[in-house]
C-alpha cells in the first residue's frame, strides 16, 4: 500500500505497511481530517507501521512549515512555588512552611526582566504556584512591574488555573480578570494546567480542582479578548492512547472555533519526585516510542488547525527532541535561562539554551533556525540590538526580603 501522494523515496516502506495503519496515513496525506479513534489506532503503531506514521508526520510538517525551525529568547521566572493545590504530578509547588519555599520580590522580578533584556531575550513566561500569601492583586502587580521595568518584553503568563484563581480572589468574572491583565501588559497565556483533558484523569491527577470545562472555559475566553495561548498536554503517568486521542480532538475543536493557539507542546511526564508516581502507582514517564508517537500523531490531528509544534528539550533532551523535530515538529521552544518546575520533578536536561546551541543543534538536522518572538513573528537582530548571549551566565543569588509569611526563602541561584 502507498499512501496518497507520499514520496517516492518511501515507496518500499508504504508497501510494507499494515492496511489499517496504511487508510489512515493516506486520509491524512489527502488533508482529510483524521478521527479521534484512528488517533488511537495510531498510537498503537509497532515496527513499519510507527516508521510510516513518523514519515508522514515529517511530510506533513513539510507542508505545513517548510524547513524552518523556529526558537524563542526567553526567560522564565518561576515568581513563587508556594502552592496550596497539591497536585498529585507537582514536585515544584511547597507549602509555605516547607524550608524550600520561595518568593520573588516584585523588585526581584523587575531585576530579572531586565536581565532579560540584556541577554536579549524577547519574552517573558512567568508561572507560579497557587499563594494564598500574595496579595489577590499580585498578577496584575506583576504585570505592571515588568512594563515598568522592560516595556519591550513580551509577558507570557499565567496558566489558567492561576487565572481561575486569582479571578476569585478579585471576585470578578475571569473574563474581567483577562481584559484588566490585558491591558496591563499581557500579551499571551501558557495553556499548560491542561494536563490530560479527560474528567476520570483530571480527577486523579488534581481532585479536578481545575476541571476540563474551566480549562476550556479560561482559553477559549482569553482567546476571545485577543490573549493567545499556547496548547500543551502532559503525558505518560495514568493515562493511554483513548485519552490521548480526545485530548487532541478537543484541542483542533477548540483551534476551529477560536483560532487562538499558538502552538502545541507535548510535555512528558517527569515521575522521580512526585507522589503520583511514588505512591499513586503511576508510570515513570513516557517511552521514547511514546514520544515520538505524541509528536506525529499530533501534526496528524492538528493538521490545518495549528503549524506549530514544539519539542520540550527540557523534557525529552537534545538527542530526543532532534527526533521529534524529524517527526512532525518544527519548533525547539525556548532559552528559559532558569527552568525550575521540571527540574524539582527529577529532571536533569538543564535549565537554559543558548540561542547557539539551538542553532547547531537545528542544522545538525539539515533544517533551517530562525530566532522566533512569542507570536512566531521571524526576530531579525541588528548590529546595535542586544546580542542573543553565547554564554549564560546565572544570576547572583539574591536576598531580597519576601514579606509574603514566615519560612519562606528566596530560592537559591541554579548552579
Ligand atoms: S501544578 Fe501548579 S497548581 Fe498544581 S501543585 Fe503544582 S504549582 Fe500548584
Amino acid at each position: 500500500m502507498r499512501p496518497h501522494d507520499a514520496p517516492h523515496d518511501l515507496d518500499h516502506l508504504f508497501r510494507r505497511v499494515s492496511p489499517r495503519v496504511g487508510r489512515i496515513l493516506d486520509q491524512a496525506l489527502a488533508d482529510r481530517a483524521i478521527t479521534p479513534a484512528q488517533a488511537e489506532t495510531l498510537f498503537h503503531a509497532q515496527g513499519l507501521d510507527l516508521l510510516a506514521l513518523l514519515a508522514v508526520a515529517d511530510e506533513l510538517r513539510r507542508r505545513a512549515v517548510g524547513e524552518v525551525v523556529t526558537y524563542v529568547v526567553t526567560r522564565n521566572i518561576n515568581f513563587t512555588n508556594v502552592c496550596y493545590i497539591g497536585c498529585r504530578f507537582c514536585a515544584f509547588g511547597k507549602p509555605a512552611r516547607s524550608p524550600e519555599a520561595y518568593t520573588l520580590s516584585l523588585d526581584d522580578i523587575a531585576a530579572r526582566a531586565r536581565e532579560a533584556v540584556a541577554w536579549g531575550a524577547t519574552e517573558v513566561c512567568l508561572q507560579g504556584g497557587l499563594n494564598p500569601h500574595q496579595p489577590p492583586s499580585i498578577y496584575e502587580d506583576i504585570v505592571h512591574t515588568i512594563k515598568a521595568a522592560a516595556p519591550e518584553l513580551h509577558i507570557h503568563a499565567f496558566s489558567p488555573f492561576e487565572i481561575w484563581w486569582g479571578s476569585r480572589r478579585l471576585g470578578i468574572s475571569e473574563e474581567t480578570f483577562l481584559r484588566r491583565l490585558k491591558d496591563a501588559g499581557l500579551g499571551s497565556i501558557p495553556g499548560t494546567a491542561a494536563e490530560i483533558l479527560v474528567p476520570e484523569i483530571r480527577q486523579r491527577l488534581t481532585r479536578n480542582k481545575l476541571s476540563r470545562d474551566d480549562w476550556v472555559r479560561i482559553v477559549t475566553t482569553a482567546h476571545r479578548v485577543g490573549l493567545p495561548s499556547t496548547a500543551t498536554i502532559m503525558y505518560g503517568h495514568i493515562d493511554g492512547p483513548a485519552h490521548w486521542a480526545a485530548h487532541l480532538d478537543l484541542l483542533r475543536r477548540i483551534q476551529a472555533e477560536t483560532g487562538g493557539f499558538t502552538e502545541f507542546v507535548p510535555l512528558g511526564f517527569i515521575h522521580e519526585n512526585t507522589r503520583l508516581y511514588r505512591e499513586d502507582g503511576a508510570r515513570p514517564g513516557p517511552t521514547g516510542m511514546e514520544d515520538l508517537k505524541m509528536h506525529a500523531v499530533a501534526r496528524l490531528m492538528l493538521q490545518h488547525h495549528i503549524a506549530n509544534i514544539q519539542v520540550s528539550w527540557v523534557k525529552l533532551g537534545y538527542k530526543m527532541a532532534q527526533m521529534a523535530l524529524q517527526a512532525g515538529a518544527n519548533d525547539f521552544g525556548g532559552t528559559l535561562f532558569e527552568e525550575s518546575i521540571s527540574r524539582a520533578a527529577g529532571e536533569t536536561q538543564g535549565t537554559h539554551t543558548t540561542p547557539e546551541t539551538f542553532r547547531r543543534l537545528i542544522r545538525d538536522l539539515g533544517r533551517v533556525p530562525q530566532e522566533r518572538d512569542t507570536l512566531y513573528r521571524a526576530v531579525q537582530r541588528t548590529p546595535d540590538a542586544p546580542p542573543a548571549p553565547q554564554l549564560w551566565q546565572p544570576p547572583l543569588v539574591r536576598q531580597a526580603a519576601t514579606g509574603v509569611g514566615e519560612g519562606l526563602r528566596v530560592r537559591p541561584a541554579p548552579a
